[in-house]
């Protein structure tokens, strides 16, 4: 049996004083229905690991570079978020995508970094309003997949996990429906099977975008949504940790 997971993904959001407040009311809550993960931007996660030690929530980074050390001013590496304690690594979400022209080659780089480094990568997948108005959904999904279940193998999967979050609704209020989400990941999970049914069964989807307090609970109940990776309403301690009960 698929754990659910619920992923924070502060962004672009955090302070000294935001980081030691939030964890130390994740902590307190000691969740043990799902598990928990918060990404915290790079330069709060010593903080946040030391906040987090002993703790059952896990810690992950928002980004990381495509090569492992050396000539790469202002880039963050695969073995350093290993090194100051993150279990986890998002990549390619869609802002990186959007904004920092991510392709699915640098998905792909990026994910080996972090294999290499023994950190899982939550690779972010999911299409755009017009390509879905457009009937593309599927297309572009099974694109977004296409390099990495050809030159990954089933063992390097067991350390992924996939986070379908449709652009449209991200940071909109817009959820998708449950029907709708849980349509695409029993698409998703389909696709798997090229690396065999273990790998189909085991792999985690979680679902992104507008996933809050009050919709969690529909979402999560569906058979191939494997939890949710929340962006806005991550920041807010009785928010998130009210879908992490959900
Ligand atoms: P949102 O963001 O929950 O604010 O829509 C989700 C995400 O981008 O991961």
């Amino acid at each position: 049996m698929r754990r659910l997971l619920v992923a924070g993904n502060w962004k672009m959001n955090a302070s000294v004083a935001m980081t030691q407040s939030l964890l130390s009311e994740l902590r307190a809550a000691q969740i043990d229905q799902c598990d928990v993960a918060v990404f915290p931007p790079f330069p709060y996660l010593t903080q946040a690991a030391q906040l987090l030690s002993g703790s059952a929530v896990a810690l992950g980074a928002q980004n990381c570079a495509t090569e492992e050390s050396g000539a790469f001013t202002g880039e963050v590496a695969a073995p350093m978020l290993a090194d100051v304690g993150c279990a986890m690594a998002l990549v390619g979400h869609s802002e990186r995508r959007t904004f920092y022209g991510e392709t699915d080659e640098t998905v792909l780089a990026k994910t080996r970094q972090l294999l290499a480094s023994k950190v899982t990568a939550v690779v972010c997948i999911g299409e755009t309003l017009a390509e879905r108005q457009a009937g593309q959904e599927e297309v572009v999904v099974a694109q977004q997949l296409k390099l990495l279940l050809e030159q990954l193998n089933a063992q390097q999967w067991q350390h992924i996990i996939l986070a379908y979050e449709p652009v449209w609704a991200i940071g909109t209020g817009e959820t998708a429906t449950p029907e709708q989400a849980q349509a695409m990941h029993a698409f998703i999970r389909a696709q798997l099977q090229i690396l065999g049914a273990d790998v189909a069964q085991a792999t985690r989807i979680l679902y992104g975008g507008s996933v809050k307090a009050a919709n969690a609970a529909e979402l999560f109940s569906q058979p191939d949504i494997d939890g949710g990776l929340v962006g806005g309403a991550s920041l807010d301690a009785a928010e998130f940790l009210g879908i992490c009960r959900a």
